[in-house]
């Protein structure tokens, strides 16, 4: 099956300059900017810059130069905001939904980078379809 790219999900009009992000770090392929409702007191998202839906859509599709600038963006981040610990802080988490069951909103591909708090222990209990 293959991926089917909506550029007119938010993170798409960001890209395009359309509506306004807070930006914490863009490189040649990526942009990290604050989330808009965050959920930890660092609550990050970082994007690759080209159409991706989901990591296993960027996995599967997107070049070694694109994966290597993502890798290397949500690193940055991480340290940048202070809560890597070779960064001197207590920790961080990372996450990535992709489709209805991890609850996706916006269908472009995002990492969530948590941090600032205890984060407790992985994720809820999941819930029943
Ligand atoms: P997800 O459920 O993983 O797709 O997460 C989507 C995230 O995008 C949520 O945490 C939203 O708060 C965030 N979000 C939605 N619109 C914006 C926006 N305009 N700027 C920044 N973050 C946004």
């Amino acid at each position: 099956m293959s991926y089917a790219y909506d550029d007119q999900n938010i993170f798409a009009k960001i890209l395009r300059g359309e509506i306004p992000n807070k930006t914490v770090l863009e490189t040649e392929h990526s942009l990290a900017f604050h989330d808009i409702a965050p959920q930890a007191p660092t609550h990050i998202l970082v994007i690759p810059k080209g159409p991706y839906v989901t990591y296993d859509h960027f996995a599967a599709e997107a070049s070694a130069e694109e994966i290597v600038d993502f890798t290397r963006a949500v690193g940055e981040v991480s340290k940048m905001c202070g809560h890597a610990q070779a960064a001197g802080g207590d920790g961080y988490r990372i996450l990535s939904n992709a489709g209805p069951d991890a609850h996706q909103e916006v269908p472009h591909l995002h990492i969530h980078v948590f941090g600032g708090a205890f984060l407790g222990r992985m994720i809820k209990v999941p819930e029943p379809r």
